[in-house]
């Protein structure tokens, strides 16, 4: 098994940039930190109830409950596979609590590829992104838009605006980025895991891009 960590900014693109990899190879398993939450919020579990409100205001959830939801990350995963972390690690602690997983099941673990986009650019993109509440396909209203205004192409349900991506919520999102999850580019980069990707432009050309780090 190997782990490879998808790096960046809200709004980096990094749940779309995985989507596209993990559909078009069998044996890479998108895993987003954000969508397993956001489950647990919609199921109402007991991790969902404690983690919503800090959600709700752009805040990181205790790395307590980020290492139970994180703890059986590999358990049954057959060992052919890459799992692509979209979301996790975002603390340094929970950098630690990744290199206890990975030495527990013996995986091999890299790159950390980060996804770099310029600050206004990330502004624009969470403010025309749009979701799908059914099945989790995510749009953009210019960049990826929907073949029918408003609905999901996948499965016609109509698509919704993220309860986190209101403006205030989404500057306190980049601020806890840069406080809490930008140490984690010189931590990788120390020890020559980190690869940078230019995150602008068309998505295909990135997912190319991505994908070549990962060769
Ligand atoms: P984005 O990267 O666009 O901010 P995510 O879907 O990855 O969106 O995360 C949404 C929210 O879920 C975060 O603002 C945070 O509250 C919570 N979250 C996701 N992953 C983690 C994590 N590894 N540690 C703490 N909180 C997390
Ligand atoms: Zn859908």
């Amino acid at each position: 098994m190997r782990i490879v960590v998808l790096l960046g900014a809200p709004g980096s693109g990094k749940g779309t940039i995985a989507g596209r990899l993990a559909a078009s190879d069998a044996l890479l398993r998108h895993v987003s930190s954000g969508d397993l939450l956001r489950d647990a919020v919609r199921r109402q579990t007991a991790a969902g109830v404690e983690a919503d409100g800090y959600m709700r205001r752009g805040e990181l959830v205790p790395d307590g409950l980020i290492a139970r939801m994180v703890g059986d990350l590999t358990v049954g995963v057959d060992s052919a596979c890459t799992l692509l972390l979209d979301g996790f690690p975002r603390t340094v602690a929970q950098a630690g609590m990744l290199d206890a997983t990975v030495a527990s099941c013996g995986a091999s673990f890299g790159p950390v590829v980060l996804l770099e986009v310029p600050d206004a650019m990330l502004v624009e993109r969470i403010a025309g992104r749009r979701g799908c509440p059914a099945c989790g396909a995510g749009y953009h209203v210019t960049n990826i838009p929907p073949a029918r205004e408003g609905l999901c192409d996948v499965c016609g349900t109509g698509l919704v605006v993220r309860k986190d991506d209101n403006p205030e919520t989404v500057r306190n999102r980049l601020a806890v980025y840069r406080t809490q999850t930008m140490p984690l580019i010189d931590f990788y980069g120390a020890r020559d895991h980190l690869r940078r990707v230019d995150a602008t432009g068309p998505i295909d050309e990135i997912v190319v891009r991505v994908r070549q780090t990962l060769a």
